[in-house]
């Protein structure tokens, strides 16, 4: 049984991993996507919020299960007796940290494989942070984010619900 681990701060979930999770369901019998609590960086949404995004984002896909989680990564991949680990990559400039992440958990876990999966190509310009922007701004997000997100973007931003207006 091959059980393969998706790990991120989903903050929030988009799109872009929602593709991701689902085509790295169908490689693996088991996928676990498991939400950093509380990740070395601001976070918007508080890890309950993130979760239950998550949760509601991929709840049709049979093999996945999500799960929060602290601490290390390998500490988790440990735990849960899973073989490989799961990454996307958008653009080259993703590749330089994630080889440092993958060489690095590797070597805490030698046993452990760190495959990364390129975004397909509507979404490979797609992020986060990019999302909190626009829609902190008034813009349209909606195919960028499940219904699930959205519902939270609108109400945490207003603005995102309204059309956005040009200023005079
Ligand atoms: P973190 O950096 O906190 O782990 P991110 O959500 O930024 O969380 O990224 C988690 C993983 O998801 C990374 O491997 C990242 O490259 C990938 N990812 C993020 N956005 C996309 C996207 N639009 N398409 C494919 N992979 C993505």
């Amino acid at each position: 049984m091959t059980t393969a681990v998706l790990p991120a701060s989903f903050d929030p979930i988009t799109c872009g991993h929602v593709d991701i999770a689902t085509r790295a369901a169908r490689l693996f019998d088991r996928l676990i996507v498991a939400v950093h609590a509380h990740p070395k960086k601001n976070v918007l949404f508080p890890i309950d919020v993130r979760l239950a995004m998550v949760r509601d984002s991929l709840s049709g896909a049979e093999n996945i299960e999500v799960v929060k989680y602290d601490g290390l990564t390998v500490d988790l991949v440990r735990k849960l007796g899973a073989n490989v680990l799961i990454r996307g990559l958008r653009a080259v400039s993703d590749f330089e940290s994630e080889y440092q992440q993958a060489t690095l958990n590797h070597k805490m876990l030698p046993s452990l494989e760190v495959m990364c999966m390129f975004a397909s190509m509507e979404y490979s310009f797609l992020s986060s942070s990019i999302v909190k922007e626009i829609a902190e701004y008034g813009g349209d997000v909606s195919w960028m984010v499940p219904e699930a997100v959205l519902v939270r973007l609108r109400e945490r931003f207003p603005a995102a619900a309204a059309p956005v207006g040009v200023e005079k």
